[in-house]
């Protein structure tokens, strides 16, 4: 299982900005094949990270 409660919203303009396990991200995609990288989803904002 992914693991979102170590992350959170990097944009500083976000309500949720910093706040971790807020509930407000999700894994959009993951980058490449065999990548860990993963792209968030902020539902908040609607911004998408690394
Ligand atoms: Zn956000």
């Amino acid at each position: 299982m992914d693991d979102l409660s170590r992350f959170c919203c990097q944009n500083s303009l976000c309500a949720d900005y910093g706040t971790r396990n807020a509930g407000n991200l999700t894994v959009c995609m993951h980058y490449g094949k065999s990548t860990h990288l993963r792209l968030l989803y902020c539902r908040t904002c609607r911004a998408r990270f690394v």
